[in-house]
C-alpha cells in the first residue's frame, strides 16, 4: 500500500479530475478536464484513459488506478447502475476502463471515495463511523467504518439520496418521485426557486437572496432546509454515525450548519442531536484523493 505513488480519478458529472499522490499522501500532480457527458459513453471512457496516460509517468510503479464514479457496479453483471450520468448506466464501465487504460482498476462510488478521503485525511479523522454526504448535482452518501468504505453486498449502502421523502414530490431520474436527490440537489433547489417565481439562480445566489430577505428565496430555502432535516434525521435514526461530513457544491451553504442542523434535530428520534454535522476539510479534492486511496 505504501511506498509508491498512486493514481486516482474522480469521474464526475461535469468534470473529471485526476491526481497522483506520493507515498505519504501528498499531491504530485492534478489535472481536471470537462466530462462532456453529452458526447456519450465512448468519449467518456477514452478521455478518462487519455487523462490516466498523462498521469502515469508521474506514478511509474502504480499497479492499479482508483476510480470514483457516480453510481456503482452491479454485482450481477459488472455493469454500472444508479449513475446520474445516465449514459454510463447498463454499460460495463469497469471492464471498458481497464481495457482502455491497460491497468487494473479499482472502482468505487464517488460518495464512498469522498467519505474515505474525509475519514482518513479530512474532517472525519478520529471517528469510527463516518457518514459522508454529497450535496451537488446529485445527492449521494457513503459509509466508512474504521477507515474502510462499507458499500454493502449490493453496493447501495449509504444511498440516502434515493429514499423517498414525498411520494407526490418532483420526479427523479431513478424512476421514483420525491427522492432526497429530487429535493436536495443543486438543480432541485434551483428548480424549486424558479417554480416559485424567483427566476433562474444557483444555490449560492438563492442563499444570498434569502440572507438579504428576498421573500421567495427565504421561503424556498426554509423549505429546502426542512427537507434536509427530514432526510438526514432518517439517516441518523438508522445509522447513528459518529460524524456527518458534508461535501459537494451545496456544502458551502452556511445555513446547513445552523438552521439545517436544527431541522435534523427537530426530526431525529431523540430528545437531542449530538451528531456533529461538519463541513468537509478537503474541499473539491476529497473525491479524487479517496479514489487514489482505493
Ligand atoms: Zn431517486
Amino acid at each position: 500500500m505504501v511506498g509508491v505513488a498512486r493514481i486516482g480519478i474522480d469521474l464526475g458529472g461535469t468534470k473529471t479530475e485526476g491526481i497522483v499522490l506520493d507515498a505519504s499522501g501528498g499531491t504530485l500532480v492534478r489535472e481536471r478536464i470537462p466530462t462532456e457527458r453529452e458526447r456519450g459513453y465512448e468519449a467518456i471512457v477514452s478521455r478518462t484513459a487519455e487523462l490516466v496516460a498523462r498521469l502515469r509517468p508521474h506514478a511509474p510503479a502504480a499497479a492499479h488506478v482508483g476510480i470514483g464514479t457516480p453510481g456503482s457496479t452491479s454485482v450481477r453483471d459488472g455493469t454500472l447502475k444508479n449513475s446520474n450520468t445516465t449514459c454510463l448506466n447498463g454499460r460495463p464501465l469497469h471492464r471498458d476502463l481497464e481495457r482502455a487504460i491497460g491497468l487494473p482498476v479499482r472502482m468505487e462510488n464517488d460518495a464512498n471515495c469522498f467519505a474515505v478521503a474525509e475519514a482518513v485525511h479530512g474532517a472525519g479523522r478520529g471517528h469510527r463511523l463516518i457518514f459522508g454526504v454529497i450535496l451537488g448535482t446529485g445527492v449521494g452518501g457513503g459509509i466508512v467504518i474504521d477507515g474502510a468504505p462499507w458499500p454493502g453486498p449490493q453496493h447501495i449502502a449509504g444511498e440516502w439520496g434515493h429514499h423517498r421523502l414525498d411520494p407526490a414530490g418532483p420526479p427523479c431520474y431513478c424512476g421514483q418521485r420525491g427522492c432526497a436527490e429530487a429535493l436536495l440537489s443543486g438543480p432541485a433547489l434551483a428548480a424549486a426557486y424558479a417554480a416559485a417565481g424567483g427566476g433562474p439562480a444557483d444555490a449560492a445566489t438563492i442563499a444570498a437572496r434569502a440572507a438579504s430577505g428576498e421573500p421567495i428565496a427565504t421561503r424556498v430555502l426554509a423549505r429546502y432546509l426542512d427537507w434536509f432535516g427530514r432526510a438526514l434525521a432518517n439517516v441518523v435514526n438508522i445509522l447513528d454515525p459518529d460524524v456527518i461530513v458534508l461535501g459537494g457544491g451545496l456544502s458551502n451553504l452556511d445555513a446547513l450548519y445552523d438552521r439545517g442542523r436544527d431541522a435534523v434535530a427537530r426530526y431525529v428520534f431523540n430528545d437531542e442531536l449530538r451528531t456533529p454535522i461538519v463541513r468537509n476539510a478537503l474541499g473539491d479534492s476529497a473525491g479524487v484523493i479517496g479514489a487514489a486511496l482505493l
